[in-house]
């Protein structure tokens, strides 16, 4: 038995497709900011508002207590001395009061601050802590840090057992504890499956008609995708020898009915903590936390066998910043790194959560945009272009100005990954010969 996802979930992703004529996912909730030195805050508020991001900067204590009665942000950035040694501390302490979830915080401090501050910090409910000059690019990665971890991706787990009492039984504590969870009680289909749902984790029952668990184990691990997707067991079996001998063949842990819930979310729930931190080295690019060159080729993959099935359209763009080389001779390196981290950035405030963004070169990006059609896809990316170009870094002796290139295509019936990309690639190289600083558009013959 398959059972979907819950269908508020799909829902979720659904209602964030480009559908409308709108260009651009709308603004998430906004970032309170309350610095000590009120025009600093400002400053800061215009630059976060490049990337995507809603910022208020709030002047006094009043006109923050107002906008928290008006509406919740999404994150609030306060000064260790807003309003006074300390005060800032005591405001954002207060204003936490009461809330159902705490609003992520973050706290800032002009110098070098003592222990019993930070821990004051910590106490009043700060989840970061900055000092210094208070830079846009890592003030929004802090930021985005902080809101992505409330707002978490929920585990997904993949329970194959050919008896379908016992895999729902499993489906209903897990779910209980706010995961999503699919079952399949044929295992010949696991393979199928995986790719479909890409879990976090598997659990393995020990015996069952076709293949037993162990057999399965190796079958998925075969596959390099899947050498490190945690395997549990779960299983009436009581001999050790047996449980060990299973364990030694690709499983990571084996639990034995009856298992306590408890016992049960808390050995699923590390496992796949662990695995999620352990995939996120593998398939992320260190500079940018965008994915790496091989991961966004497999995505797009997937996304393409997705959206032959469900007969949707999908569309695939690269990008490659104008003229850097000029950018790392003249400013250096590191302010050629800045660049990149800070298009990598612009890029996830920009798109939408379910499109998928590659760090694929240097200075090349690949972005997958499922369920779009071409004609949306150019007009996102061509409104991100413009609004990159607006963008400064400040430099010496002159501040700099930045703007990319771009390639997109539709994915039509003769495609497969490699060939898609190499047209995306193609309308690239067009894109750098009609003079740079555009987006050109494959369209379907
Ligand atoms: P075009 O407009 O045709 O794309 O010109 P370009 O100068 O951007 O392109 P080119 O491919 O000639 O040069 C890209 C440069 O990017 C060369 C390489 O040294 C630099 N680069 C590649 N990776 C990194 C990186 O991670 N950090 C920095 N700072 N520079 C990088
Ligand atoms: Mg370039
Ligand atoms: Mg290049």
């Amino acid at each position: 038995m398959i059972q979907s996802p819950q269908p508020s979930q799909e829902r979720a992703k659904r209602s964030s497709d480009y559908v409308d004529d709108v260009p651009l996912p709308p603004l998430r909730k906004p970032v309170y900011i309350l610095l000590q030195d009120h025009d600093r805050a400002e400053r800061l508020a215009q630059q976060l508002e490049f990337f995507g991001l809603g910022v208020h900067a709030l002047a006094t204590a009043e006109a923050f207590c107002a906008a928290m009665r008006g509406r919740l942000p999404a994150a609030i950035v306060m000064d260790v001395d807003f309003s006074g040694p300390g005060c800032g501390l005591l405001l954002a302490a207060q204003a936490q009061l009461g809330l159902d979830q705490a609003v992520p915080l973050l706290f800032f401090s002009l110098h070098e601050t003592d222990t019993p501050t930070r821990l004051a910090a910590v106490r009043a409910g700060g989840q970061a802590f900055m000092t210094g000059t208070l830079e846009a690019s890592s003030l929004l990665e802090k930021v985005e840090m902080l809101t992505n971890a409330t707002q978490y991706d929920p585990f997904r787990v993949l329970i194959i057992d050919d008896s379908r009492t016992q895999a729902l039984h499993t489906e209903r504590v897990l779910n209980s504890a706010g995961m999503i969870t699919r079952s399949l009680t044929e295992p010949i289909r696991a393979m199928a499956e995986l790719a479909d749902f890409q879990p976090d984790l598997i659990i393995l029952d020990l015996y069952m008609p076709d293949c037993t668990g162990p057999e399965l184990a190796k079958v998925i691990r075969h596959n390099d995708r899947y050498v490190s997707v945690p395997i549990i067991y779960l299983s009436a079996e009581d001999d050790l020898n047996k449980q060990l001998d299973a364990m030694s063949e690709g499983g990571d842990d084996f639990l034995t009915k009856p298992v306590r819930s408890r016992q049960l979310l808390t050995t699923v729930r590390n496992r796949a903590v662990r695995a999620r931190h352990l995939k996120a080295r593998m398939v992320r690019d260190s500079l940018t936390g965008l994915y790496n060159h091989t991961h966004i080729l497999q995505l797009l993959e997937d996304c393409r066998l997705r959206a032959r099935r469900e007969q949707q359209p999908l569309s695939f763009a690269m990008l490659d910043i104008d003229h850097f080389k000029k950018i790392n001779d003249r400013h250096g390196h590191p302010m050629g790194d800045r660049v990149i981290k800070s298009l990598a950035l612009f890029l996830k405030q920009r798109l939408r959560k379910t499109d998928y963004i590659g760090r694929y070169g240097g200075e090349e990006f690949a972005i997958v945009l499922p369920n779009t059609p071409l004609s949306a896809a150019y007009k996102v990316l061509d409104e991100i272009r413009r609004r990159f170009a607006e963008i400064i870094y400040p430099a010496q002796p002159h501040d700099l100005h930045c703007t990319f290139s771009a390639g997109v295509v539709q994915l039509d019936q003769a495609h497969d990954a490699l060939s898609m990309a190499s047209a995306a690639d193609e309308a690239l190289y067009r894109a750098k010969h009609a003079g740079r600083n555009c987006v050109v558009r494959v369209d379907p013959a």
